[in-house]
C-alpha cells in the first residue's frame, strides 16, 4: 500500500483518479441519480450515498477498480440487482459502489457436461431464457430479479431447492477478485474434487466481504420430461404445514412445496389475480420427472394432504397457468405490501429442522397475535425455512415494533436448533444474532480469514461480521 492521504474524500478522489487513469473514466458516475439508486437495498435500512459508482464490464475492469481502493484504503462495495433485504448493499459514505450489471455475457456453454461459465451481473431469468433452446435450465430462483454474482454472495436459494438445492450446491467454480486487485479461479468444472481447501464454498455466502465474484461456473439440470403444478388449500395451518413435513419424511422428490398462509394468500389473490381460490392457508406444489414418477408423486402427495384435512387438489396444467401460479408466489412480497402501500414490509428468514417446523410456526402466531401487527406467512416449508412479511408503519416506532418481532421469531428460531437465515443473509440486518448462533470461538475464526484476505477492512466493511475478537492460534 502506499502512503494514504488523511482524509476519507481525498482517499477516494485519490482512487478515483487512478480508477479513471485505469481506462474507466466512462464507466465512473457520481450522478445524484445513480447514487441514490445505489444507496440501498430493498430493506428497511436508513440510506446512505457513495462517494461513486463504478460500472464494471470485465474481471480486469474489476481489479483495477479494486488495486484502486486497496492503495487508498477505500470502502467499497459490490452492487449486483440491489434486491437484498438486509442492508447488504449499503455503502460507506466516502467509499465505491462498484456496479456488477454490465457484465452479463455466457462466457462458455458446455450443454453435453451440463454446465456453463457466466459473468457475475448476469440475472437467472436471463440465463434461463438464453439456454433453453439446449434443454437445460438452472433452478435456483430467489423471487427478486437478481444477479447470479449476488446470489453467490449472498448464498440463495427459493422454490426449488428443496429438489435442487441452493447456490452452495450448484455452483462449481469461481473467478474472483482479491482486495489487492489479484485475480484467483476457485474449483473447476469436475462434479467432484479433494484437493485442497474449497475455496468455491468459502466464497458462496462470504457477501462481497472476501472478493469480488466476476465470473460463475454453475451446474445446469435436464428440464424435466413432465412437469404439474397442484395447489391445495386447507381450514387449518397446521394441517398445512404437517403436510410438508410428512412429505419431506417420506421422501416424496418433490419439485417445490410453498406455504401461504391465509393473511397472505388473501393478499395474493387481490394482487396476482388469482381467481377461483379462497382466502385459505394454501399449499403450491410442483411434480416434475419422469410421468410414471411424477404420477406416483401426485399420488403420494395427495393421499398426505387428504389425511390432514386437505381439500380438493386444484390443477394447473398447461405451462400458462403453472407459470401464473409461481410468479404469485414469486411476487408474494409485492402483493404483501400492496396491502398497505405506504407501510415497510420487512421479511424474517429462519429456517428449523424440518421436524420442529410446525412447532415454530405455532410460537410464532403467538407473537404475532402478542404484537397486533399485520403479518402474512409464507416459506419454502420444504426445506424447514419460511417468511414472516411483519407490515408496520414506516416510522421509527413501526420499525421498533417490527424489529421486537422479528428478534423473538429469530430467538424461537436458534433455541430449536435453527438459523437466523435460511437464504438471505446476514448483511446488517441479522449481525446481533451471529453469536448465539455460532458462538464466539467460530466467529473469531471467521474474522481471521476475513483479516486475512482483506487486512485494510475494504471489502463490504460492517457486514456479515459483528466487531469481536479475532483468532490468533
Ligand atoms: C421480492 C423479493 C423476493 C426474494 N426472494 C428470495 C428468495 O426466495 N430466496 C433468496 O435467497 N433471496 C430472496 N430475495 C433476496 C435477494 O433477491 C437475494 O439475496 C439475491 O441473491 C441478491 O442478489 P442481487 O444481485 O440483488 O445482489 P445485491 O443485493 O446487489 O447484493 C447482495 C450482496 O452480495 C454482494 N455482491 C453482489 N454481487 C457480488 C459479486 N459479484 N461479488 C461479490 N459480492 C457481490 C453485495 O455486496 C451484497 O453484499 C428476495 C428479494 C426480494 C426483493
Amino acid at each position: 500500500m502506499t502512503d494514504t492521504p488523511a482524509s476519507p474524500a481525498a482517499r477516494l478522489q485519490a482512487a478515483l483518479t487512478a480508477i479513471r487513469a485505469g481506462g474507466l473514466a466512462a464507466q465512473v458516475s457520481t450522478s445524484p441519480s445513480v447514487l441514490e439508486a445505489h444507496s440501498h437495498g430493498e430493506a428497511m435500512e436508513a440510506a446512505c450515498l457513495p462517494g461513486a459508482v463504478v460500472f464494471a464490464r470485465k474481471t480486469g475492469d474489476v481489479a483495477t477498480v479494486l488495486r484502486a481502493c486497496h492503495a487508498n484504503a477505500v470502502p467499497l462495495v459490490a452492487f449486483g440487482a440491489g434486491t437484498s433485504v438486509e442492508g447488504h448493499v449499503t455503502p460507506a459514505e466516502h467509499g465505491i459502489s462498484l456496479d456488477l450489471s454490465e457484465m452479463t455475457a455466457i462466457v462458455e456453454m458446455n450443454a453435453e457436461d451440463l454446465d456453463c461459465r457466466v459473468q457475475a451481473g448476469l440475472t437467472r431469468q436471463a440465463l434461463n431464457a438464453q439456454i433453453r433452446d439446449t434443454g437445460l435450465f438452472f433452478p435456483v430462483d430467489p423471487g427478486g430479479e437478481a444477479t447470479l454474482g449476488g446470489m453467490c454472495a449472498t448464498r440463495a436459494s427459493g422454490t426449488a431447492a428443496v429438489r435442487y438445492g441452493t447456490m452452495k450446491e450448484n455452483v462449481l467454480g469461481l473467478t474472483v477478485v482479491l482486495a489487492t486487485g489479484d485475480v484467483i479461479r476457485t474449483g473447476g468444472r469436475v462434479r467432484k474434487s479433494s484437493t485442497g481447501y474449497d475455496l468455491t464454498s468459502l466464497f458462496i455466502g462470504s457477501e462481497g466481504t472476501l472478493g469480488i465474484i466476476t465470473e460463475v461456473q454453475l451446474r445446469l439440470h435436464g428440464r424435466p420430461e413432465t412437469l404439474s403444478a397442484a395447489v391445495c388449500q386447507f381450514a387449518d395451518l397446521d394441517d398445512a404445514v404437517r403436510t410438508a413435513i410428512e412429505i419431506i419424511q417420506c421422501g416424496i422428490p418433490i419439485s417445490r412445496v410453498e406455504l401461504l398462509d391465509d393473511v397472505q394468500m388473501a393478499a395474493s389473490i387481490r394482487y396476482s389475480k388469482l381467481d377461483g381460490y379462497q382466502d385459505l392457508t394454501t399449499l403450491f406444489f410442483e411434480f416434475g420427472g419422469a410421468p410414471a414418477s411424477v404420477q406416483e408423486q401426485v399420488a403420494a402427495t395427495e393421499a398426505i394432504a387428504l389425511s390432514n384435512n386437505g381439500l380438493a387438489f386444484a390443477w394447473a396444467d398447461t405451462a400458462e397457468d403453472r407459470t401464473r401460479l409461481w410468479k404469485a408466489r414469486h411476487d408474494a412480497f409485492w402483493a404483501a405490501k400492496a396491502v398497505e402501500p405506504t407501510a415497510r414490509v420487512i421479511s424474517t428468514d429462519c429456517i428449523v429442522p424440518i421436524s420442529k417446523l410446525g412447532e415454530l410456526i405455532a410460537g410464532v402466531r403467538e407473537d404475532i397475535a402478542a404484537s397486533g401487527l399485520r403479518v402474512p406467512l409464507l416459506g419454502h416449508v420444504g426445506d424447514g425455512n419460511f417468511h414472516s412479511l411483519i407490515i408496520t408503519d414506516d416510522t421509527p416506532a413501526g420499525h421498533a415494533r417490527a424489529l421486537d418481532l422479528d428478534r423473538r421469531i429469530v430467538h424461537r428460531a436458534l433455541a430449536l436448533g435453527g438459523s437466523c437465515s435460511g437464504e438471505h443473509g446476514v448483511g446488517m440486518g441479522k449481525l446481533e444474532f451471529l453469536e448465539t448462533e455460532h458462538g464466539a470461538g467460530t466467529l473469531a475464526v471467521m474474522r481471521a480469514l476475513k483479516h486475512a484476505m482483506d487486512p485494510l477492512n475494504i471489502l463490504n466493511p460492517g457486514k456479515l461480521l459483528p466487531p469481536g475478537r479475532v483468532y490468533q492460534g
